[in-house]
């Protein structure tokens, strides 16, 4: 505000002096005139040198001035110099998060709305081949992997996709989009060669030991049988020990069994066709009967007539473990329901027992290979722990889900969901 006063002030004397001036020589107007003109050329000189100077960029050091102008040139300045530290300080950032992205391990790739490169580090360059050329262009034409394609189309990000590098199909990727931003996405790959060797090599050896002990079991069994036909019945401890040989002998076959058909659910390919679930459950539900020899203990309701599309004998085996499991863990006398129906988006199996039920600290935990709450060691029920592990196999492989609903000493449900894409005539 004082500066302003200042440049009022020296305008009025002016013109004060101007009117003086005027009045003694009769030359008011003419001298009027002149002051104005030059005060209207000092502000055009002064506008002139102004332009002149914050079209250069406006950062150097502004021309020597006095006044208002003074005053103006200081601020822009300051403006302009707080502009180019605070440009500075962000570049700088800039440049330390692509110097600490261009050092991870893991392959990054910014993604643009329409699958084109907006920047990749250095690992993303080296897994996948990328050149300085190939940023800007679309991802899906440099990776053609089918199951890619699919998954950066789907946009279900959720799960990672597994694929070989581009440039060395002996490296196995695990890729994994993340969005952000408006329609931007983070594309992360991690090597995982190593692991899924390892994982190869668990499977194998599980797949031979257990094709391997096959044949020596068999053998045994059938020498147990025929020295049990030989026992005369004299001997009760010889008698006993024969039955304790038979059910342990039964218990490693079912043992080998379940891990032979847990392997052939992680390395086979998928052979889908459309199953008659209610065909299947009548089948499996009479067997069940015939079994406990009790024909009113499994209720089956069938509600709903859908067919899926799946593989029968894996849908058979999950079924009939999950009945198996409700007949196992639950009272002679209770009923079972087995029930087939089908809600807006699922059409589900639910296995239903009045049983001992399933603390709340196992549920998550059932399904892990062999697992087995402690009451049943206890109580020495049969089974093997894999028979849940075996239903979750075969559920992930037909898009499907286990829910299980359990409370100690009320009795469980497990409810398989299928998608309703699967219904098939
Ligand atoms: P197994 O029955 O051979 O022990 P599973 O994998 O089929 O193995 O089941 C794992 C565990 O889950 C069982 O040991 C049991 O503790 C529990 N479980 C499974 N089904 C039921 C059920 N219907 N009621 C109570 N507990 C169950």
């Amino acid at each position: 505000m004082g500066i302003w006063k200042k440049e009022i002030n020296t305008v009025l004397l002016l013109l004060l002096t101007a009117a003086v001036v005027g009045g003694l020589t009769g030359l008011f107007l003419p001298l009027l005139f002149l002051l104005m003109l030059a005060i209207i050329m000092r502000q055009v000189v002064q506008i002139k040198r102004f332009e002149a100077w914050i079209s250069r960029g406006g950062s150097k050091k502004y021309p020597k001035t006095t006044g208002i102008w003074e005053e103006i040139y200081y601020h822009v300045y300051r403006i302009k110099k707080n502009e180019k530290h605070r440009k500075k300080k962000l570049s700088k950032m800039i440049d330390q998060f692509r110097q600490s992205t261009e050092a991870l391990p893991d392959a990054a790739i910014v993604l643009g709305v329409h699958d084109e490169i907006d920047w990749a580090n250095k690992a993303a360059r080296a897994v996948f081949g990328l050149q300085q050329a190939d940023m800007g262009q679309r991802l899906p034409n440099l990776i053609r992997y089918p199951e890619f394609i699919h998954y950066l189309k789907s946009g279900r990000y959720e799960e990672a996709v597994i694929l070989p590098s581009p440039v060395d199909n002996r490296i196995t990727l695990e890729v994994r989009i993340v969005p952000y931003g408006a329609g931007l996405r983070l594309l992360l790959a991690q090597d995982v060669t190593q692991l899924k060797k390892m994982e190869r090599m668990r499977k194998d050896f599980v797949a031979n030991v257990s094709h391997e002990l096959r044949t020596p079991l068999t053998v045994l069994k059938g020498y147990l049988e025929t020295l049990q036909d030989l026992d005369d019945g004299h001997s009760p401890l010889l008698t006993g020990s024969f039955q304790q040989m038979q059910g342990q002998t039964e218990r490693m076959q079912h043992l080998v069994d379940d891990l032979l058909l847990l392997t052939r659910l992680e390395t086979q390919q998928k052979k889908s066709h459309c199953v008659d679930v209610p065909a299947l459950l009548s089948q499996i539900c009479k067997e069940g009967d015939a079994l406990e020899n009790a024909s009113r203990r499994i209720e089956l309701t069938l509600e709903t007539a859908a067919h899926i599309v799946g593989e029968e004998q894996e849908l058979r085996s999950a079924f009939t473990n999950l009945l198996g499991n409700a007949l196992k863990y639950s009272p002679d006398d209770s009923v079972v329901k087995v029930r087939w129906y089908q809600n807006p988006e699922s059409v589900v199996l639910a296995v239903e027992d009045q049983g001992e039920g399933i603390a709340k600290a196992d549920i998550p935990r059932v399904t892990e290979r062999f697992y087995r709450s402690e009451i049943k060691r206890i109580k020495k029920v049969n089974g093997t722990g894999l028979g849940l592990a075996i239903v979750k196999h075969v559920l992930m492989r037909h898009d499907a889900h286990l829910h299980i609903d359990s409370e100690l000493g009320k009795g469980s449900c497990f409810s398989c969901y299928f998608p309703v894409e699967r219904i098939c005539d």
